[in-house]
């Protein structure tokens, strides 16, 4: 470093350091990837300095729910996620993910698979195959990279309607082992979904002790969010309890008309879990789901939107009721013809997400889908759309707090010690921002405009976003709290 101290020296700003506790003004000096030093008034001889009077610094937000195993491949489709001041994604959510290919006993990805890849895409033999893949690519931004129960079951289940044999869970379990010890961070299921529906509270159970036993995460998009919630609900914590593993609820929400209000009991039950057991839950501040086109939640929603259809991509973007009316027939009719195809249901109600994310433990994931040709606007706006919206204008949660859910305590459910902080010797993962401008420009009318109020995004210590700035970093790492990559 020469006679330099530093390599960067970010002065004055006001420091919200992923606590939660109240922001303070001080200088963060960064060399190579770490924070070194945290103070007032630093004197360290630095190589570059930014001059942040005025602006908040965070440590880079952590997206602890998402879909981006392709997008992460690659600069350009990790922007939706860099420009939110995104530094770090949960990949392999809902039961899908890259690796292992779940083609061979079929040759075409079921629905969800086919949210994130092609069949030609599902090309890693093993979940080490995609990490080397995506370790080659460099990716922008940091993963902690799970592996998908329904990708398991689509390799070894012949009847996916069904329950799997002892023999095929013996399959699945093997599988799970390896992709633990190539280096995945967990294992998420997404029960909610056909292919994953059939399977059993033991299935599972045998799965997620694998998990416990690599000390490894869990994550699940639950059998049911709509008035089955509640059971649901019990059953997570049923599986949590006897496997001992480290849980965490996807997306918690209710929906469908008859299930508003059902978060007071869910949120009561959680709360009085978390007594005895590691049980997280994540949300996305929106009150419409997306996915792919499925009867039941279309039939719950009080508008379809299509978000992308292989036979029609001129679709996307239109709703569902107007399509049925240029078509002149049924709307499940309609949605069939669709297919394959995703939408964005509405179908959530304002008091549950406000509920929801207003109790402190709950930590924010986007669950944007990067494939869609009409994406969900949660892709590009999630994070600003928490802080702006709800943190500031809102006055739902303070900024701290807020922060703290992206930041210090999504690392703590992770277990990544030295993310998720603002101190020194933590990883130089930072986000500038303006907490007056910070805001979701992405609207459901046009889904993919990034973030405003963003001024620059660092990983690794790395600049790797900075607005109307161009220039593709590679900066990311792959975060395997199991230690295996
Ligand atoms: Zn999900």
């Amino acid at each position: 470093m020469s006679d330099y101290e530093c390599d960067l020296l970010i002065r004055g700003a006001e420091v919200f350091d992923g606590s939660g506790g109240a922001p303070f003004a001080a200088d963060v000096a960064v060399a190579g990837d770490r924070i070194v030093a945290v103070g007032p008034g630093l004197t360290l001889k630095a190589r570059e300095v930014i001059a942040a009077e005025g602006l908040a610094l965070a440590p880079g937000f952590i997206d602890v729910h998402t879909h981006d195993d392709m997008a992460v491949m690659a600069y350009d489709t990790s922007l939706p996620k860099l420009s939110q001041g995104v530094t770090t994604v949960v990949t392999g959510n809902c039961g899908i993910s890259l690796g292992p290919t779940p083609l061979g006993r079929r040759d075409t990805p079921v629905p969800p698979l086919d949210l994130i890849a092609t069949a030609e895409e599902y090309r890693y033999a093993t979940f080490g195959d995609f990490l080397t893949a995506l370790r080659d690519c460099g990716p922008a931004v940091n993963v902690v990279p799970l592996v998908g129960h329904t990708v398991l079951r689509a390799r070894a289940v012949d009847d996916l309607t069904g329950p799997a044999s002892a023999e095929e869970t013996e399959a699945m379990r093997r599988d799970v082992i390896a992709a633990l010890e190539q280096g995945a961070a967990g294992l998420s299921t997404g029960l909610a979904y056909p292919p994953a529906k059939g399977a059993t509270t033991d299935e599972v159970l045998a799965l997620v002790r694998e998990v416990a036993s690599f000390d490894a995460i869990w994550t699940t998009h639950m059998r049911d969010e709509r008035t089955g919630v509640v059971s649901a609900v019990a059953e997570t914590i049923d599986i949590a309890r006897r496997s001992g593993a480290r849980t965490l609820i996807s997306h918690h929400k209710c929906c469908g008309e008859a299930a508003f209000g059902l978060s007071r009991t869910t949120l009561a039950m959680i709360e009085e879990a978390r007594r005895e057991i590691r049980l997280d839950i994540d949300v996305y501040p929106y009150t419409a789901s997306s996915t792919v086109l499925i009867e039941s939640f279309a039939k719950d929603s009080r508008k379809v939107t299509v978000s992308w259809s292989d036979p029609h991509p001129e679709m996307a973007g239109r709703d569902l009721d107007e399509i049925t009316a240029d078509w002149g027939i049924a709307p499940m009719e309609a949605l069939a013809r669709l297919r394959p195809g995703g939408a964005i249901y509405h179908q959530m109600d304002d008091g549950d997400l406000e509920r929801i994310l207003a109790w402190p433990p709950s930590l924010v994931g986007s669950d944007g889908l990067p494939r869609d040709r009409r994406p969900h606007p949660r892709l590009w706006g999630a994070f600003p759309r928490v802080l702006g919206h709800y943190a500031r204008d809102q006055a739902l949660l303070t900024m701290s707090a807020a922060i703290a859910k992206m930041t210090g305590q999504t690392a703590d459910v992770l277990n990544l010690p030295d993310r998720g902080r603002i101190a020194a010797g933590a990883a130089a993962d930072l986000v500038l921002f303006d907490t007056s401008r910070i805001r979701d420009a992405a609207s459901f009318d046009e889904p993919t405009l990034p973030a405003d109020g963003i001024r620059a995004v660092l990983v690794n210590g790395t600049l790797a976003y900075e607005p109307d700035i161009s220039g593709a970093t590679q900066a990311g790492r792959i975060l395997s709290p199991t230690g295996a990559p």
